[in-house]
């Protein structure tokens, strides 16, 4: 099939494979990620572009995309901080939310924004008054109907009230730049955005008249991710977006657009586990398939089963039957596609893995902080420059290990054997190990790491052991090297402790 020709899939599935993290959880592709970037820009070069940071708040992402050269489309104070954080220049934020607290606004200004969207006359006197003199756009309402996840009326002004909003920015001695609009995100036309771009010209027509020129026009986000259809090329939409924009404005303006799910979609998968299979009735001719992962864990968007993710399991190829899918907590919504028509194959059993195909857009960050005891969804990153991965963040795991055969606990040799390839299977970079020996019992294994330090101590006389990794940025996985040694040990585990440092965004 063209989608698992995917080299991002490819690679994110072999990372799983290798290593084997905890499901379920999301593997970016960072590579991917800059490409589908690329690729973008190349497609609509004359357009500067704002990352839609929602799709996906990554700081790898935000800090990818910053050395890119991409711009921020933001929603509110948590995400200025993140970019600026990242190394994000603050002229090169959009703050696009037309919902904003005053003190919100005032704090984007003092951070240096000087670029904000509107699409009220309340939120413009806020701007005018908390950033003075900034640019600013009018949001017009458009049709989002032909989006698989339309937006309905929620954001944008009719057309002669942007006319009004614009006339009287400048009078409040900001700077209208144009009209803004988002056709609702997944559009597979590339001719969504002809109505909008229509508008938008009449708008700066319109404002014109009054004897105010508009510069620019922001496109908004929309272009597509590789779900159960293949979209069309961004060269398409950027061909259509041209000849509309030739078509409706009598000079070109400066052209922004704020992309989100593609710059990331196509950059993920998460990998999810069977938890059962089960049959309604003995005649059912559906079997419900609960995963470990549902609506509340980070597919958001299978509400109303608007995105139809592309799904794989290690028995495809051999017969298969119609399902129901549905998510593991106690809601009864936490259903993901009871009428989109998903066959899987008659094989499959609980403990057997379903990979979620494009899941990079709009997941982790959806996924609840712990609705029915459910962690969020954690993520992984392989691939993109090593230091595009946090060098800070990192997590320390504190485990006690009980009823160990004390002749194990005795084996300086097997346990440095033991901790070092625990360390390289679960990512780590092992520098130096060194043991020591104590009369008369007991060791002490360190192993020093690129990504800090990990270490065993060894108590043979009463079966225990106490093991401790701590590593640094995203690239090693310390839950999985403790979880390695303890099955190398054969041992119960008295107690484990996990401590986080930085920013974690899994
Ligand atoms: C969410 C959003 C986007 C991104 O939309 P995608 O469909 O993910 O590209 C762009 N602009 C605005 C204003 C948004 O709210």
């Amino acid at each position: 099939m063209v989608e698992s020709s995917l080299p991002a899939m490819e690679r994110c599935r072999a990372f799983l494979d290798e290593r084997g993290p905890r499901t379920p959880c999301l593997v970016i592709d960072l590579d991917a990620v800059r490409d589908a970037h690329d690729r973008l820009r190349d497609a609509l070069p004359e357009a500067r572009m704002y990352y839609a940071v929602k799709a996906n708040p990554s700081p790898e992402i935000v800090r990818l995309l910053v050395r890119a050269g991409a711009g921020f489309d933001v929603a509110g104070r948590a995400e200025i901080e993140l970019c600026l954080d990242q190394g994000a220049r603050p002229e090169l934020l959009s703050y696009g939310n037309t919902v904003k607290k005053a003190d919100d606004v005032a704090f984007a200004y003092r951070a240096g924004v000087r670029r904000f969207t509107f699409d009220s006359s309340a939120d413009l006197e806020n701007i005018a008054e908390r950033a003075p003199g900034s640019t600013v756009s009018c949001r017009i309402l458009v049709d989002s109907s032909g989006s698989q996840t339309p937006f309905g009326q929620k954001f944008g002004c009719a057309p002669e009230t942007a006319v009004d909003l614009l006339t009287r920015a400048a009078a409040l001695g900001l700077d209208p730049e144009g009209a803004a609009f988002h056709v609702g995100s997944q559009h597979l036309d590339p001719g969504a955005w002809d109505a909008g771009i229509a508008a938008a010209a009449e708008v700066t027509r319109a404002v014109a008249e009054r004897g105010i020129t508009l510069r620019g026009l922001n496109i908004g986000g929309g272009l597509p991710g590789r779900y159960d259809t293949v979209p069309p090329p961004p060269a398409d939409y950027a061909a259509a977006i041209r000849a509309s924009v030739a078509r409706h404005f009598p000079a070109p303006p400066e052209l922004a657009f704020e992309p989100g799910r593609a710059v990331v979609a196509d950059a993920g998968l998460i990998r999810s586990e069977v938890v059962l299979v089960s049959r309604k009735s003995a005649t059912a001719a559906r079997r419900w398939v609960y995963l470990d992962i549902g609506r509340y864990g980070g597919l958001a968007e299978t509400e109303n089963e608007a995105i139809a993710y592309r799904l794989e399991t290690a028995h495809d190829g051999t017969p298969d039957g119609p399902v129901v899918l549905a998510g593991p907590t106690c809601d009864g919504d936490d259903v993901l596609y009871q009428r989109t028509p998903y066959r899987l194959p008659l094989a499959l059993r609980a403990g057997d893995h379903v990979d979620i195909l494009s899941a990079g857009a709009y997941t982790q960050s959806y996924s609840s902080v712990s609705f029915n005891g459910f962690p969020p969804l954690a993520t992984h990153f392989v691939g993109g420059e090593p230091d595009e991965v946090g060098e800070f963040t990192g997590r320390h795991v504190l485990a006690e290990f009980s009823q160990v055969r004390p002749e194990l606990l005795d084996d300086a040799t097997f346990l440095s054997e033991t901790l070092e390839c625990a360390l390289s299977k679960a990512g780590a970079t092992v520098r130096e190990v060194t043991s020591t020996r104590f009369e008369p019992q007991g060791v002490t294994v360190v192993a020093l790491l690129s990504e800090s330090h990990a270490s065993i101590h060894t108590y043979p006389e009463r079966g225990s052991a106490f093991v401790d990794v701590f590593t640094c940025g995203r690239r090693a996985d310390p839950e999985l090297a403790v979880q390695l040694v303890r099955d190398q040990l054969g041992a119960n585990v008295a107690r484990t402790r996990t401590i986080h440092r930085g920013r974690e965004s899994g």
